[in-house]
């Protein structure tokens, strides 16, 4: 018999969405007459904007034509979707990068997932808790942890994320080689400020770690002093790479496009002791196992920077923040504590009275018929924490909200 790969059985199941899927099956049940709202989704609900529908209608077209018809593209992505990426996102934010580093994907789930290859079995990783569980689960899977006990894997640095600090992650008294960051982080909705940033990028510097930073939410943020790209704090071009999606940002979820950014200034150790780009391993690591996302695709990505797309999604977008301002306002009035939803379309509430996610899932699934996500769900300090979501429509939205402006507890 074929030995599978020890290290997936370290893995823990992952019984939140359908533990929380067979509650409200059985409470429906239940009570047929009741309409339950779900703010528990981490998908958007809107459509495409228009810009990005009539280029995906001209790009089959295209597709139709000898002429015009195209196979395989370049892995790494168009150069006409990588030039408008760099000039949309950062040329025009005073960032200075290259097409070259730019690397075009259909997501940023399994960028963020399949990174850690480029890097010895051996790396230190270090993660905030709570936090997307993709960045662990992927190196348990590459075997860079040791067995699950008491809720923590061996050999994981974990970065708790409390109240205390806003949800800043601090940074570790021991050498991380890999840092994960996630801002404004899913599922606590806060951002790191420029300052916290700079921290991690001078910890980064100091001990020759790499921060890999996913900004998915990027594009939700309103508030000055947080940063859009990691490349705004100074140094982090010799030490950062930079995930980043359409999914969040143009509805993209079901589409799929999404960018990387890995600077040719960020090196790792060769073997040999020589230093090597690690710009040139991921071109190496897609080239060899990836071919490339659809040409369709990519020119609706490209949509998005239009200044048509640009305004489309801008006012999608200002639906949801919007959507995140009604929960708030209904949390509080509750007298619920609540945080995050101002640079992120998630809302973190701190559970009253001292119940546990779980309890309090149950509370607001019988006495709202509103269904949210324990935060227990996303790492043990997630625990005592509940995450709502911005992204359902604005007329369910409000009406979930009514009806938790009115829990007693
Ligand atoms: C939704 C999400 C993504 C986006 O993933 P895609 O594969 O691009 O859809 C990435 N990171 C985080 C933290 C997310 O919540």
């Amino acid at each position: 018999m074929t030995t599978a790969n020890e290290h997936y059985f370290k893995l823990q199941g992952s019984y939140l969405f359908s533990t929380i899927a067979k509650k409200v099956a059985a409470y429906k049940e239940a009570h047929p007459d009741k309409q339950v709202i779900s703010l528990g989704i981490g998908d958007v609900s809107q459509p495409l904007v228009p810009a990005v529908i009539e280029a995906l209608h001209r790009a089959c077209d295209e597709m139709g034509q000898a002429e015009t018809f195209r196979g395989y593209g370049p892995e790494q992505g168009y150069a006409f979707l990588r030039e408008a990426i760099l000039q949309g996102d950062y040329l025009s934010r005073g960032i200075n990068l290259s097409a070259d580093e730019i690397f075009v994907s259909d997501g940023a789930k399994s960028d963020v997932a399949n990174f850690q290859e480029l890097f010895a079995p051996s790396a230190k990783v270090a993660l905030q808790d709570p936090v997307y569980p993709v960045y662990l689960d992927t190196n348990v899977m590459a075997g860079r942890t040791q067995m699950y006990q008491n809720g923590r894997y061996g050999g994981i640095i974990y970065l708790p994320c409390t109240e205390e600090t806003n949800f800043a992650p601090q940074l570790p008294a021991e050498h991380a080689d890999i840092i994960y960051l996630c801002s404004p982080n899913n599922p606590t909705g806060t951002a790191l400020t420029k300052a916290q940033l700079q921290r991690w990028v001078d910890y980064a510097r100091e001990h020759h770690s790499i921060i890999l930073y996913d900004s998915a939410y990027e594009a939700y943020i309103t508030q000055n002093d947080i940063p859009h790209s990691i490349y705004e704090i100074d140094g982090a071009q010799e030490v950062a790479v930079e995930f980043r999606s359409f999914s969040k940002t143009a509805g993209f979820t079901g589409t799929r496009c999404a960018y990387t950014v890995v600077p040719k200034a960020v090196k790792v150790t060769a073997p040999d002791g020589s230093l090597a780009s690690l710009n040139a391993l991921w071109l190496r690591r897609q080239t060899t196992k990836f071919n490339g996302v659809p040409y369709i695709v990519q020119r609706a990505a490209q949509a998005v920077y239009s200044q048509q797309g640009r305004m489309q999604i801008q006012e999608v977008i200002g639906r949801y923040q919007q959507n995140a301002r009604v929960i708030l306002t209904a949390l509080r009035k509750a007298g619920i504590t609540a945080y995050g939803g101002e640079n992120a379309p998630y809302i973190w509430l701190k559970t009253p009275k001292g119940l546990d996610s779980w309890s309090f899932f149950d509370k607001l699934l019988t006495e709202a018929q509103v269904v949210g996500t324990p935060g227990v769900g996303f790492g043990a300090c997630g625990e005592g924490f509940f995450r709502l979501t911005a992204f359902n429509t604005a007329v369910l939205t409000e009406q979930a909200a009514l009806r938790v402006a009115q829990l007693q507890f």
